[in-house]
């Protein structure tokens, strides 16, 4: 009997899952694999959050394999030697792969191709499982990729998207293939406190209750600090455990605004990616350069110092901070604010933050962090890079009664709304008894410095 390897990637799941689909057509023995790439580790991109959600990912699916009668097969190291060896020990003839787009997964893949065509397997590599729509999809007439959201949004609604799959019936792994134990989040230590756990099975469950009573209110709501009131399944996403093509059919199918709205998010994920295949190097540079003198981690110590811990003393900032540290998740509202303010009110490098995000956050992507980063910095995809944020204007209008910073900044529970907002105004005494620091930064200093260093390119 034939035998292929599937090996997942950033697709941990059973439903809609092309590769495994392709792979079990045939009446085929398969080898789920799943590879702890060294050279992610190496990179410093294996963070305690998101290997905790990687380790209920992989239980979840090797669950869900053994109900049907297989499992999953977990290897360490080189990511190339392991799958050639397991395909070897399996005498498998092929292996499929989802499309992936970073400098590294490119590289990665054609190393792979090469070094398993030399073993006389074939590599196939699958389209639209990590993507709803995949980065050589929509190209416009003059350019290798979009650098305009709206236009590219325009071409990404035309696509026809593949009917989803469901889960695969029996699935059998042939024998004498070993494997390593499966991580644990138990084994992990310097978690958030209230990281969301991984898993299919959970992120299904997630997705039906959105569906269920979230989208409808999404696009009102979304921009709702307090209400939190946006999907939460950016990490279902990032490592795969849904699917990105499901997700828009089943969206579409809701219908209304809010669906609409959440469909145009997705989109916007596939939008970064398009841009990071044709441009990998905008991982780490300016995509549109302003030649700009970025302070440094030496430069402003003290002011990254009082980001990173939420005591910069503009409370919505200091909020989004901690949420961040304690849920390994921050809403996107605060991320914009927070990534302005280090960038452009600070004048603190990009870089330095996108890296701290990527640290703590459980949907820490490089695709849309370093992108977003980049665009909130002004030297991404923006069409007005010069924006800047003011964190008072910005509490006011997305945490109007300050729920949103009494949740996060105890010490600032008991201030009434707005003053809660602009606690260096309160009177004397009052501010006295705050165990809350002063701003480290004018906003009007902090603007002028921008613009100067701005105008000054
Ligand atoms: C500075 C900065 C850094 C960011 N870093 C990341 C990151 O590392 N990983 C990540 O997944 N998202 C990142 N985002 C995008 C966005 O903030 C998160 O995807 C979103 O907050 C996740 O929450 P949700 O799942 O409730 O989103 P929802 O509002 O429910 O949106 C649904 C999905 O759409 C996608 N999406 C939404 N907004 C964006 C966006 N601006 N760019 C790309 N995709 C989007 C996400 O996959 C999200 O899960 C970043 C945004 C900023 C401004």
């Amino acid at each position: 009997m034939n035998v292929s390897v599937v090996l997942f990637t950033a697709d941990l799941r059973l439903h809609d899952h092309p590769p495994l689909r392709a792979a079990l057509d045939g009446s085929r023995q398969v080898v789920p694999l799943f590879v702890r790439d060294r050279a992610v580790d190496a990179a410093g991109f294996a963070v305690p959050n998101r290997l905790a959600f990687l380790a209920d990912s992989l239980r979840d699916l090797d669950a869900g394999l053994r109900e049907r009668g297989g499992r999953l097969v977990l290897r360490s190291g080189d990511l190339v030697d392991e799958v050639c060896r397991a395909a070897g020990e399996a005498d498998a003839d092929e292996v499929h792969l989802a499309a992936d787009v970073s400098a590294h997964a490119r590289r990665r893949e054609e190393r792979l191709r090469a070094a398993l065509e030399a073993q006389g397997v074939r590599l196939h590599v699958h389209d639209a499982v990590t993507t709803a729509v995949g980065p050589g999809a929509v190209v416009p007439s003059s350019s290798d990729h979009f650098a305009v959201f709206t236009p590219y949004f325009r071409h990404w609604s035309q696509q026809r998207l593949r009917t989803p799959l469901r889960a695969p019936g029996p699935v059998r792994v042939p024998d004498g293939v070993g494997s390593q134990e499966l991580p644990s989040r138990g084994d992990l230590s310097g978690l958030s406190p209230a990281l969301a756990e991984g898993g299919e099975t959970r992120g299904r469950r997630q997705f039906a209750s959105w569906l269920r009573s979230g989208i409808a209110a999404y696009e009102d709501r979304h921009d709702d600090l307090a209400g939190d009131a946006t999907s939460r399944l950016s990490p279902h996403l990032h490592f795969g455990t849904l699917s990105p093509v499901e997700l828009v059919h089943r969206a579409r199918r809701a219908g209304g605004p809010g669906a609409e709205a959440f469909v145009r998010q997705l989109a916007w994920r596939d939008f970064h990616r398009q841009v990071l295949a044709a441009r990998p190097r905008a991982a780490h540079a300016d995509y549109r350069t302003k030649h700009d003198r970025w302070r440094s981690e030496r430069t402003a110590r003290e002011d990254v110092e009082a980001w990173r811990a939420g005591r910069t003393g503009y409370p919505i900032v200091d909020a989004a901070m901690r949420q961040l540290r304690h849920e390994g998740w921050m809403h996107n509202r605060g991320r914009l604010l927070t990534a302005s303010f280090l960038a452009k009110t600070l004048y603190v490098d990009w870089r330095i933050g996108a890296r701290h995000f990527l640290d703590l956050l459980v949907d820490g992507d490089v695709a849309d962090n370093q992108l977003n980063w980049q665009w909130m910095a002004g030297t991404g995809t923006d069409s007005r890079p010069n924006r800047v944020l003011n964190p008072v204007t910005q509490a006011k209008r997305y945490d109007p009664d300050g729920a949103y910073v009494r949740r996060w900044l105890p010490e600032l529970r008991g201030v009434a709304a707005p003053a809660i907002h602009e606690p260096w105004k309160l009177p004397g005494p009052d501010r006295a008894s705050l165990d809350y620091p002063d701003p480290i930064v004018e906003l009007s200093a902090g603007l002028d410095r921008f613009r100067r260093a701005r105008e000054a390119r």
